[in-house]
């Protein structure tokens, strides 16, 4: 017998860099690429750690759909930046730390900061803010 999983309603992409290094030229053009690509909500850039997050980084959320695109191009296109992608199930606590994948190095994040649970209508909607124009 299996017990039913969570439903996944979104997916983060978390991009981290070094704020005073040449990986921050890097994320910016990563960000810039994947905009053109992708119809994501690219989130504001965060010098200061926030939340969870250890280091700098900005995030992406973006639609179940992009999935099976989105990821398999950041594979590619990271480039040596390290990339957190987690799903959004209502369950922040597991999302990041048990749910996530990495690509690149596996980061520390403080579990302590993330709530076990949230209601499902406290997980937002994505409302992409890109403007694609390039093929994929
Ligand atoms: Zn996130």
């Amino acid at each position: 017998m299996t017990t039913a999983l969570p439903h996944i309603q979104s997916y983060h992409a978390h991009i981290y860099y070094d704020p005073a290094g040449p990986s921050k030229d890097e994320a910016a053009r990563l960000r810039a690429a994947m905009g053109e690509r992708y119809a994501v909500q690219m989130g504001r850039w965060h010098d200061v750690p926030v939340g969870p997050h250890a280091g700098a980084m900005y995030q992406v959320a973006f639609a179940t759909d992009l999935f099976a695109d989105l990821v398999p191009w950041l594979l590619l296109a990271r480039g040596s930046l390290t990339v957190l992608v987690h799903p959004n199930t209502g369950t922040p606590r597991a999302d990041h730390m048990q749910h996530a994948l990495w690509l690149g190095q596996v980061l520390p994040l403080k579990a302590e900061t993330l709530p076990e649970h949230e209601a499902p209508e406290d997980i937002p909607p994505i409302v992409p803010n890109t403007t694609p124009a390039q093929p994929r």
